[in-house]
């Protein structure tokens, strides 16, 4: 399998050549088709192994660029070094298209976060914490939500995130596309992924 068997446009390809990637790696040729028809996934991947390209590449395929100001894609990661990771690998993939993407995480004010948010982001990476605290402070309109992520799912059922989780499951649109990844599947993770994903498709490297 090459990149360019994957249903990816030119800017993608483009981009994926400039990072230096030459052949997807296994969990990227499982889940980029799977994600780009509109599965639910649940991928069992370890960090190294390309999983953040695996869900990102099709993404970026996926949500529309520049419509309206609201998020279309939210992706919850466990800590603030993740979510940033995140986003640094979503603006070198997303490098030639003009989508707009954000990290929250707390540690730090909100006040650059919450303008850049006004401004308007189609793909939103969030810690928990920081992301329930600007929903709440009413800087986050969800009713755009069609994709939601999560990375790291068992560092963050370890980090005590599960009632978070909850909360933000309640106020995001019930129509959506699931992706979780986690690098383990303990039981904790086996019970957040059958509340969150609806017929998920298991893919594991
Ligand atoms: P991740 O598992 O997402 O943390 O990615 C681990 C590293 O692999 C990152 O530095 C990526 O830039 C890199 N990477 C991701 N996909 C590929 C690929 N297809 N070929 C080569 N490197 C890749």
């Amino acid at each position: 399998t090459s990149f360019e068997d994957f249903k990816l446009n030119r800017q993608l390809l483009n981009a994926v050549a400039d990072a230096g990637y030459t052949e997807p790696t296994p969990i990227q040729q499982k889940a980029i088709p799977l994600v780009l028809g509109n599965h639910d996934v649940l991928g069992i991947a370890q960090t190294g192994t390309g999983k953040t390209a695996a869900y990102v590449l099709p993404l970026l395929m996926k949500v529309k660029y520049a419509q309206g100001n609201n998020p279309r894609a939210l992706i919850l990661a466990p800590t603030r070094e993740l979510a940033m990771q995140i986003n640094q690998a979503i603006g070198e993939l997303g490098k030639y298209t003009d989508l707009r993407h954000l990290a929250i995480y707390g540690g730090l004010g909100p006040k650059t976060q919450i303008q850049t948010l006004q401004q308007g982001v189609d793909i939103l990476v969030a810690t928990p914490g920081r992301f329930m605290d600007l929903y709440l402070a009413g800087e986050i309109v969800t009713k755009e939500i069609r994709t939601m992520v999560m990375d790291e799912a068992d560092k963050m059922m370890d980090m005590g995130f599960m009632p978070q989780i909850r909360r933000i499951l309640e106020v995001i649109p019930v129509k959506r596309q699931n992706l979780l990844f986690s690098a383990t599947f303990p039981e904790k993770v086996e019970r957040l992924s059958a509340e969150f994903l609806e017929a998920p498709v298991r893919v594991e490297v």
